[in-house]
């Protein structure tokens, strides 16, 4: 089994502004006509199986998904799956969506890291869930960590980049900016994964027009990560 991963951008779908044109998210005031047809068009163009998606809640919390069948929403801000017709999804404006790929145990996750994920550990989390679900081991994951908001764009107030510098590291930290890629990719180091195995899209969301940004837009839509296994 394989793995299979894509990020989606704004374009080649069917919404009008300010959600032009491929927002996947429901909950931003777009017609949920266009965002239905738009899911469609991204598992005809994909062939992807049954795709999962999540009410995000800039927590820390995993689910195990083993059916595409799910009767509610998983409010949850990471997704884990072993199962082959299941493709799990995260919606992103800014925030970080991170795919994780076990080729050894064949199991697979999403994670939301925003920056009030990326302080709780989130992505880590995910990884120790997957070694208490799979028996995943860090050394052997692939991450792959889509366009997100660089530190480029990315201040914050003062407490909370104080907060940063203290809990992370002044080398996060630029002035007032916060370089989440970074912390996110080495927070994955720290436990375990190899650098040679992460990799980091250089694409900043708020500096290009190819992504929804919310700190660029407020009223925008949402782009996905998306990862399933195939046999
Ligand atoms: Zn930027």
């Amino acid at each position: 089994m394989t793995a299979r991963t894509l990020f989606t951008d704004r374009w080649g779908g069917v919404g009008e502004a300010p959600y032009d044109t491929f927002n996947l998210a429901f909950h931003v005031g777009d017609d949920p006509a266009a965002v239905a047809v738009n899911r469609q068009i991204l598992q005809q163009r994909h062939k992807t199986p049954p795709i999962v998606w999540m009410e995000q809640v800039h927590g820390d919390t995993v689910r195990r998904v083993e059916t595409a069948e799910l009767d509610t929403l998983p409010a949850c801000d990471a997704l884990a799956t072993d199962r082959p017709g299941v493709a799990l999804a995260v919606m992103v404006a800014d925030c970080l969506p991170i795919l994780l790929h076990d080729p050894v145990r064949h199991a697979v996750a999403t994670v939301h890291a925003g920056r009030n994920g990326t302080l709780l550990n989130v992505a880590v989390k995910t990884v120790e869930k997957m070694g208490e679900w799979y028996g995943t081991r860090p050394e052997n994951l692939v991450v792959r960590i889509g366009p997100a908001i660089g530190v480029c764009c990315y201040e914050v107030n003062e407490e909370i980049a104080a907060i940063v510098r203290k809990t992370h590291g002044e080398r996060y930290v630029n002035g007032r900016s916060l370089d989440l890629k970074t912390l996110n990719r080495d927070l994955l180091v720290q436990a375990g994964i190899k650098p040679e195995n992460i990799e980091i899209s250089d694409i900043c969301t708020r500096c290009g027009k190819d992504y929804f940004s919310y700190r660029r837009e407020k009223k925008t839509g949402r782009f996905a990560g998306v990862i399933w296994l195939e046999e």
